[in-house]
């Protein structure tokens, strides 16, 4: 079962973390107050006026509803996020102080838009994030960490309000059909247990076959391997050998309780280590992959 990400759930998620599995304590507390606000946040933000109407011939050929229009962004909107993250953020990682600083000036004087590096990102425009990462002095993972966070609420909020647009359209891609990035996330779902994978950018959750590698769509079993431990077999990282991407993944069938994606994702990093050091790369930067 999945439990919804309010903020009220986060927290007990995080506090049962602190209980059950002693060894993430930490990083859970690092993310704890981020999450919490960024579910605050998004509770409180109205539904978005712009409204997708999905081309269903260009869906139909892979082409993600975002990509198919320009996004529009609330002006007030990345100000108004900074002042409510950025403290959370500061306070959870400290080493990163600094650099929230220099993007909090660039933001308010108007030097920099968080919606840029976002639009590159689903765009897959790596430069113009190297360049703007460049010219603000810090390193492009850290300006993609920071403006994803920052930005979150209001992708998943947009993303929500077209996920009934396109319920009834089919999707047969490893890349999110709502805004096109990869997902973070693969789960076996606890009625049959059906593959879904988790986007990471807008976190729409889409279902998708599941002997087949989202990246590259590889098919071939003997080219693929599962990692995991044997006291959580739940857990795992699927490895492909063809594109030497990997993908956590979680069996809600076998979660004793329901599951709060957020945070779940936190206590499975020694997965992502693990897969790190045998050569594999993510599907997807997230930020619990990125941080460690
Ligand atoms: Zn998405
Ligand atoms: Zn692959």
């Amino acid at each position: 079962m999945i439990s919804q990400p309010t903020a009220e759930n986060i927290e007990a998620a995080i506090e049962d973390i602190r209980k059950k599995k002693p060894a993430f304590a930490n990083i859970a507390k690092a993310f704890r107050e981020l999450l919490i606000r960024r579910a605050l946040l998004k509770a409180e933000m109205a539904l978005p006026d712009q409204v997708f109407k999905p081309d269903p011939v260009r869906f139909s050929q892979g082409v993600s509803v975002w990509l198919q229009d320009s996004l529009i962004f609330s002006e007030d909107y990345p100000r108004k996020a900074i002042d409510r993250l950025f403290p959370a953020m500061g306070k959870g990682f400290p080493r990163i102080a600094p650099d929230l600083n220099i993007l909090k000036t660039a933001i308010t004087k108007k030097r920099f838009a968080p919606e840029t590096i976002i639009e590159a990102i689903l765009k897959g425009q790596e430069d113009l994030v190297t360049e703007t990462a460049s010219r603000l002095g810090m390193a492009p993972g850290l300006l993609q960490f920071v403006s994803l966070q920052v930005m979150k609420p209001f992708l998943e909020k947009l993303s929500e309000a077209m996920a009934p647009r396109i319920a009834h359209l089919d999707w047969h891609r490893g890349n999110c059909p709502i805004c096109g990035a990869y997902p973070e996330l693969s789960f076996l779902s606890t009625d049959a247990g059906q593959r879904w994978l988790r986007c990471s950018v807008c976190a729409h959750s889409w279902r998708y076959i599941r002997t087949r590698c989202p990246a590259c769509e590889n098919d071939d079993q003997s080219r693929m391997e599962t990692l995991f431990i044997e006291d959580l077999p739940q857990e795992r990282a699927e490895l492909c050998h063809r594109c030497k991407h990997y993908i956590v993944s979680l069996d809600l069938r076998k979660c004793p309780q329901p599951v709060v994606f957020e945070t779940a994702t936190l206590t499975m990093i020694h997965l992502d280590v693990i897969s790190q050091n045998k050569g594999y790369v993510p599907m997807a930067t997230s930020a619990w992959n990125m941080m460690n």
